[in-house]
């Protein structure tokens, strides 16, 4: 009888990776109304040290793995732990994280285990009748949303892109169980050779972990109209994001795109500047705690999701905006 509700723990260098604490607060709601326990999957080399932090974060148990092979991520070790624990655990439901290492693993998986996965999901819930897992992600092009099943096949298995769940506040108080998994790996496992790792320094924030974000769409007019952006993040402390159309005009780098094809934001201010609001743009913004939104045009989809929208030129509102917060500061 399958049984809990799984989640692959991300980490890089033996630093576990927001997306895993996220999909853990989603585990504890699933699990709590399906009456089951949160078990999280940690891999890598000296990494039982870490296990503690998820059981604060919502976990009841942790299988970890450790052993040099799993030191970087490599999708064959990755994929023939996962698949042994799997195996022997018989889970009701394994989310991943949508990232680089998620979206390469979790494939391999179902393929291996014979079971579907539903890819980049927005929302998981239990059908309160059924108790099956109801996954949400956005179909044809984001036009709209679909549900998926899978009724026939377990563990019922989903990708989540980063920043859509909210992880749960440590609770020092809560207790666990950590086991260890051995897994025998044999040198074919390893069947790439790691030469080099390059990693890109940016010198700016990961708009993900932002706590303010100015985000200029079209409305702004040109490259040139992100400088009043910046000026007015500056006095906020914030960080700069857009929307594709400005993505796609060469006016930033895509690294700054929210949405749908971009990042999934949750600040607890979003400046929606010159920027229309279709369906995905919001997609990616929509949970942010508090939107404020400048746009010309009154009927602009934007102001439906906006807790505060002023109709007007974005290019006269900014500059005055940044003005009077800096005298205000002053
Ligand atoms: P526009 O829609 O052109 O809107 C510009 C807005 O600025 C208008 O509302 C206008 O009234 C206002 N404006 C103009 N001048 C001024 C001014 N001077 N002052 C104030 N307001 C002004 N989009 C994303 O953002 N992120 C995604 O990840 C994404 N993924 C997509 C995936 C797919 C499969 C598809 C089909 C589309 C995707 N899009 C995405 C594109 C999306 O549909 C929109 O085209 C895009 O979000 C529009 O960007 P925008 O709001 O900046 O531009």
């Amino acid at each position: 009888m399958s049984k809990d509700v799984f989640v692959f723990i991300e980490q890089r260098d033996n630093v576990l990776q927001k997306v895993g604490i996220e999909l853990l607060g989603k585990a504890r709601e699933l699990a709590d109304d399906l009456g089951q326990n949160v078990v999280a999957m940690l891999l890598g080399e000296n990494i039982k040290g870490q296990a503690e932090v998820l059981i604060k974060h919502g976990a009841d148990k942790v299988i970890y793995v450790e052993d040099p092979i799993l030191k970087e991520y490599v999708t064959e070790p990755y994929a023939k732990a996962i698949n042994e624990i799997i195996k022997e655990n018989d889970p009701e439901i394994v989310i991943y994280g949508a990232t680089s290492i998620g979206r390469d693993l979790a494939p391999r998986l179902a393929a291996r285990i014979h079971t579907g996965l539903t890819a980049d999901c927005t929302k998981l819930e239990i059908d309160p009748e059924s108790k099956n897992l109801m996954m949400t992600r956005p179909a044809f092009g984001g036009n709209l949303m679909a549900t998926i099943l899978c009724e026939d096949h377990r563990p019922q298995m989903a990708t989540v892109r980063p920043g859509v769940m909210q992880a749960i506040d440590t609770d020092n108080s809560r207790t666990g169980e950590i086991v260890e998994k051995k897994i025998d790996f044999v040198p074919e496992d390893m069947n790439v050779t790691i030469k080099d790792i390059l990693k890109i320094e940016s010198k700016k924030k990961d708009i993900t972990e932002a706590k303010i974000l100015v985000s200029g769409g079209r409305g702004i007019g040109g490259p040139e109209g992100f400088q009043p952006l910046e000026d007015l993040a500056k006095v906020l402390g914030a960080e700069i994001s857009s929307s594709r159309a400005a993505v796609d005009a060469g006016w930033i780098t895509k690294d700054h795109q929210v949405g749908q094809t971009g990042k999934t934001v949750r600040p607890e201010v979003y400046f929606a500047m010159g920027i229309s609001g279709a369906i995905q743009h919001l997609a990616g913004m929509e949970e942010s705690d508090l939107i404020i939104a400048v746009n010309k045009t009154e009927d602009a989809p934007i102001f439906e999701v906006a807790d505060l929208g002023v109709v007007g030129d974005v290019n006269a509102i900014v500059p005055k905006l940044a003005e009077a917060l800096k005298k205000a500061k002053e």
